[in-house]
């Protein structure tokens, strides 16, 4: 009998080996994907433009940790002086960062990025934050990222809920800037109007040296207003084409009338704190406002936005959201924390930054004058 034999193809062993490891490689290539789309984004962000020496973690666009140094040396001098502000930031820059990374339970080396201030500010004070940016992103072998600390004011609303949308309006109002800010994202911003002399926060600076409040007298403007009559003594608005703003004709007008009526008495500033603090901020606040509407008219918008020091202003937060609500529009302020300078808006920046792979590299240096 004939067993009929059905007739092995011989297997090649190099061709079985191949397959095997091409499988294995894809494996590997899937696994690093994965590994790389669960993998956090550790951010450090340093803030040293002015007075504050601050640091922040952010994970995954999650802020973890906002540490802020603020420097109470230039209450003596009342003003902020330079020299003593860069000094200030080489003394707090370690300590203000480790407590940072601790705050956040995150290793200096799991970072992988650092976003700094890189301007408008003191150009000695921002030197601090970016050598110390540079030399440990040289030193971690991670990557740099620079941010206008203008457009970091703004991109604060990003980090807590509710976050407006894009494009909308941003009035920033610091101690240094006055500015309506056309958002058309978290990179692209256009400067529609600004001051042409001094800030808004100067104006309230200024005014509460002339009163005999300490530096800086924002924040005891606002705390005395609330006692006083904003009706009191009116002080002309003024008025700038289109949507500038000018703080200084005011500024002359708040010296000259407290130079008249404390001749005629002498007690007449302590006798009327609380109301010469309420006039003024009530006349700050219209020459803000009056601007806002107009850009809102004009650009068709229904989302407004404050930021920056002043927008911790408790007479500009309710008033700009009684006007919101009079005017349909959705009104976004935000918290206490993130209004003044801050590295938390920093790395809020810096994040989008990375989204958008906008780094920088050694050769930066910082800038007084940063256009947005
Ligand atoms: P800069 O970036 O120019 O240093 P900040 O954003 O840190 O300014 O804001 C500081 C300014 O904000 C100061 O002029 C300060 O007086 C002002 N400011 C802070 N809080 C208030 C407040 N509640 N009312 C008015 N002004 C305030
Ligand atoms: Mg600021």
């Amino acid at each position: 009998m004939k067993v009929k034999m059905s007739k092995k193809i011989p297997t090649n062993p190099y061709r079985t080996d191949l397959a095997r490891i091409f499988r294995y490689f894809t494996m590997f290539i899937f696994f690093a994907l994965f590994l790389q789309t669960i993998r956090k984004m550790n951010l450090l962000a340093i803030e040293s433009s002015c007075d504050e020496t601050s640091a922040a973690v952010m994970v995954d666009g999650v802020l973890k940790s906002n540490v802020i140094s603020t420097q109470l040396i230039h209450t003596e001098w009342g003003g902020v002086v330079p020299e003593l502000a860069s000094r200030e930031h080489q003394k707090a820059i370690i300590p203000v960062v480790t407590e940072a990374l601790q705050k956040a339970n995150i290793n200096k080396n799991e970072l992988n990025a650092i976003a700094f201030t890189r301007g408008p500010g003191l150009l000695g004070a921002l030197l601090v934050g970016t050598s110390f940016a540079k030399s440990l992103s040289l030193a971690l072998n991670i990557p740099l990222i620079e941010v206008n600390h203008m457009q970091a004011h703004v991109l604060a609303h990003f980090i807590e809920d509710p976050k407006p949308q894009f494009p909308f309006l941003c009035l920033t109002v610091s101690g240094g800037h006055t500015q309506l800010v056309w958002v058309k994202d978290a990179l692209h911003m256009e400067v529609i109007g600004e001051t042409q002399d001094d800030a808004v926060g100067e104006a309230f600076d200024k005014t509460a040296k002339l009163i005999g409040l300490p530096y800086p007298g924002g924040p005891l403007i606002d705390k005395l207003a609330k006692e006083g009559n904003p009706d009191r003594f009116p002080f002309s608005l003024g008025e700038m084409p289109g949507l500038n703003f000018s703080f200084s004709g005011i500024k002359t007008q708040i010296l000259y009338f407290l130079q008249k009526e404390t001749q005629k008495n002498p007690q007449f500033v302590e006798e009327n704190k609380a109301d010469i603090c309420a006039s003024v901020q009530k006349s700050l606040i219209d020459m803000l406002l009056r601007k806002v509407k107009k850009a809102m008219r004009e650009k068709s918008c229904k989302q407004i936005a404050i930021a920056g020091g002043v927008s911790a202003n408790s007479g500009l937060r309710s008033r700009l959201s009684e006007m919101g609500e009079k005017e349909g529009w959705d009104v976004f302020i935000p918290a206490f924390q993130y209004c003044t300078d801050n590295a938390g808006m920093i790395a809020m920046a810096g994040h989008f930054k990375y989204e958008a792979g906008e780094f920088t590299n050694q050769d930066v240096t910082p800038l007084a004058r940063y256009n947005l």
